[in-house]
């Protein structure tokens, strides 16, 4: 990787104006702080280099949970047609209630949240358009 033959070069350099034996001459001063600087910015270009591996690593890992979670989100709503809707014959409210009450053994009546017109009643014959599916978890080991 380029970046750490960076590092190398910056030694390198180093070592070379090390071996010029300046001492405290005006350009040994100025080339010492620029060595200095390359050093810096060496160092700082690998340090950003990894930080944005591991930052491409988490995006990768988000987006893959982001894709779990929008697969489990389309299942939802498949099985959002689990419920059924009458209309309340006072006050004409649409009245949603979960399509397992016309399974449960229990008589329930369900009530119009408008009026408190009771809108159906489970022990009564009841038209379903469409058989609910059953509800199954779906099994995710990822989240
Ligand atoms: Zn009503």
């Amino acid at each position: 990787m380029w970046l750490k033959d960076l590092r190398k070069r910056v030694a390198y350099l180093q070592g070379l104006m090390e071996g010029m034996q300046l001492g405290d001459t005006k350009e040994g001063r100025v080339l010492t702080e620029v060595v200095g600087v390359l050093n810096d910015v060496a160092d700082t270009l690998v340090e950003l280099g990894d930080n944005q591996a591991d930052l491409e690593s988490y995006v990768e890992s988000i987006d893959e949970d982001l894709n779990d979670l929008e697969d489990e989100i389309l299942e939802g709503t498949d099985e959002t047609e689990e419920y059924v809707e009458v209309e309340c014959p006072e006050c004409h409210d649409t009245v949603c209630f979960d399509a397992d009450i016309l399974e449960d053994d229990d008589v329930i009546e369900v009530t119009c949240p408008n009026c408190d017109t009771v809108v159906f009643v489970n022990d009564q014959d009841f038209e379903l358009v469409e058989e609910p599916d059953t509800l199954v978890a779906a099994p995710d080991d990822d989240l």
